[in-house]
């Protein structure tokens, strides 16, 4: 049984249930987050990892379905550290704060309601697979634009979408899907942002190409400007996938995911690329703080 945060106190799971009139299990207003916490075993230590970041961009989708909690940023990050603590984790763990409308009234509006945020942990080791490489499908599903519900939310209702692009690629015995926007570019995958390679530069959809704002995208340009590796944020057609030398998907959950195949064409020699793995090599040390440069991403919860 583990502890949560739920109405203003950590308390045991069986403890945290909410009504079936529940305004936001209706209409898909609820915006959350997903955090990780890494475990160091060398130094037994759990780092939290971009936590301030993180509860910014929740505050950020508050404030655009006009919602607000009584709990501030600096609550946030030490609840989560709590949570944590109290649940006694000595593994990789992921982090689901939600923040939902409380009031058992219908009707699908974003005034005169009040909204709670819950928070339960997990322990969780790799999403999707992160070392030999996976198959992507490019969806037959279109994602979502600003002016339907906007990608830069991260909002349940949004979460549709990526269900039925998952769905698709899993019964076409794929692993991930690739998503593509209405003007026919790559936005994402399903819950992951996507970057290619071509001739060493690093090539990713800009975010007016209906993407997720990822903490994790950004964190990887900033890894590529640091190394002296060329990074370019455009347009990127569906045949330049297939052409690339290099693909991964980032995210909180995926981390850094090779992909080495997709729609049944193999990406460069079909094996995870030199600059992913490259990549992948300073990450995974970053977010259990073992670099120096990158101590700013991670908070120790002692
Ligand atoms: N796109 C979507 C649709 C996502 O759900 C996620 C996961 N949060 C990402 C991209 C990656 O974002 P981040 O690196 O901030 O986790």
């Amino acid at each position: 049984m583990s502890f949560v945060y739920f109405e203003g106190k950590i308390v045991h799971e069986d403890e945290a249930k909410i009504s079936i009139k529940t305004n936001s299990f209706h209409y898909g207003t609820a915006v959350f987050e997903g955090i990780r916490a890494y475990y160091n075993k060398e130094n037994d230590t759990m780092y939290g990892l971009f936590f301030k970041e993180h509860y910014q961009r929740l505050f950020t989708n508050m404030k655009i379905l006009n919602m607000s909690i009584d709990e501030t940023i600096d609550e946030l990050v030490e609840i989560t550290k709590d949570l944590i603590k109290k649940n006694n984790y000595k593994e990789d763990v992921y982090i689901r704060p939600i923040v939902y409308f409380a009031d058992l009234k219908i009707s699908p509006k974003l005034i005169g309601y009040t909204a709670r945020i819950a928070i339960y942990t997990l322990p969780l080791g790799d999403y999707i697979d992160t070392s030999k490489g996976i198959k992507a499908k490019i969806s037959s599903w279109t994602r979502l634009n600003d002016n339907m519900i906007p990608p830069r939310l991260k909002v349940t209702g949004a979460y549709v979408n990526s269900a039925f692009a998952k769905t698709e690629a899993l019964l076409a015995g794929a692993d991930e899907a690739i998503v593509l926007n209405k003007n026919g570019y790559v936005s994402e995958g399903s819950a992951e942002n996507i970057f290619i390679v071509r001739d060493g530069t690093l090539i990713t959809p800009p975010v007016s190409d209906d993407i997720l704002e990822g903490i994790t995208r950004k964190a990887i340009i900033q890894i590529a400007k640091d190394n002296n590796i060329p990074v370019v944020e455009r347009n990127i057609a569906r045949t330049e996938l297939y052409v690339a030398d290099e693909v991964f998907f980032c995210g909180t959950g995926a981390q850094i995911s090779p992909v080495v195949i997709i729609d049944d064409r193999v990406i460069g020699d079909g094996s995870p690329g030199k600059i992913t793995k490259f990549i992948q090599n300073i990450y995974f040390d970053a977010v259990r703080g073992k670099i120096e440069k990158y101590k700013n991403w991670v908070v120790e919860i002692k």
